[in-house]
């Protein structure tokens, strides 16, 4: 029997949850919890079902089978008015950060609290403001648009975005994808930040080990249909598994191993 305790620090509750596209199945009877203030990284092979996964989660896709609950509520059979109030408490960003070319980045930041909320105008903008200064964005860049950005600042100002709305669960697909190591470490330290200034709950799909090493607090393993592991990457790292070692065998795998077995060793001694 489940513990009250526990039902409040799972999140988001997977369960039994497959999916299918024709005969091609992606996932087959997964179950996963996240819980509370946890950083969980999702990764596995081109094609394991990891965008699909973090789709279902946000309302965006349904799974054939199964039971997803998000925040308390299930997803199945969710009313109309029940998934616009439950979609307000999350933000999402997508890979390609989906900012609006034709607004600027103080306007697509507070784009969702014109959308959702009836605060006026100078409000907006304040709020707007005070979301660009926590992903580490000067005032200034507000007045800019996007193509005027640099990929590290596009991702911070898509954040900010996504965080309009004070949500209490964020999901990345991968942040750091198409940045250089710079604005990437950038970006890593960025997410934690946001974890344990806010206390959000962060789904991420990511291949970063960077991200994976120094941020995720667990990392998913999905392949052939099903979770093959779940722990931290110290934790993955000795598994057996083949889906599991594809990511510590290849030449980054094993450096980025190296380097935090360098660290764990210089803070034990
Ligand atoms: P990942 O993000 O892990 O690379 P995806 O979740 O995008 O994988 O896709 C998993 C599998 O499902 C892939 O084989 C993909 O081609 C297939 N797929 C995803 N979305 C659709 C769709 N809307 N229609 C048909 N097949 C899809
Ligand atoms: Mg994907």
């Amino acid at each position: 029997m489940r513990s009250e305790r526990q039902a409040r620090d799972e999140v988001i509750e997977l369960s039994k949850v497959s999916t299918r596209f024709g005969d091609h199945v992606v996932h087959s009877q997964i179950d996963l919890q996240v819980r509370r203030s946890e950083i969980l990284a999702l990764i596995g092979g081109s094609g394991s079902g990891k965008s699909t996964l973090l789709r279902e989660m946000i309302l965006l896709q349904r799974p054939d089978s199964g039971s997803i609950r998000v925040l308390g509520v299930d997803l199945e059979n969710i009313t109309d008015d029940a998934a616009h109030e439950l979609c307000q408490r999350w933000g999402v960003m997508f890979q390609h950060g989906g900012l609006f070319g034709s607004l600027t980045v103080k306007e697509n930041v507070g784009l969702p609290l014109r959308e959702h909320s009836r605060l006026d105008d100078r409000l907006i903008d304040e709020i707007a403001a005070w979301k660009l200064a926590i992903t580490g964005l000067k005032p200034e860049v507000g007045a800019q648009y996007p193509a005027e950005l640099s990929g590290g600042m596009i991702k911070r100002a898509s954040l900010a975005r996504a965080l309009a709305l004070d949500p209490e669960l964020l999901f990345l697909d991968e942040p750091t994808a198409g940045l250089d190591p710079d604005s990437a470490g950038g970006v890593d330290q960025l997410v934690r930040k946001l974890r344990d200034l806010l206390g959000l709950t962060i789904v991420m799909i990511t291949h970063d080990l960077d991200l994976l090493w120094q941020v995720a607090d667990r990392v998913v393993v999905l392949g052939e249909g099903k979770v093959q592991g779940i722990g931290s990457m110290s934790e993955l790292s000795h598994m057996d598994h083949p889906a599991i070692r594809m990511f510590f065998d290849g030449p980054r795998g094993r450096a980025a191993q190296e380097q935090e077995e360098h660290l764990a060793a210089a803070q034990r001694s």
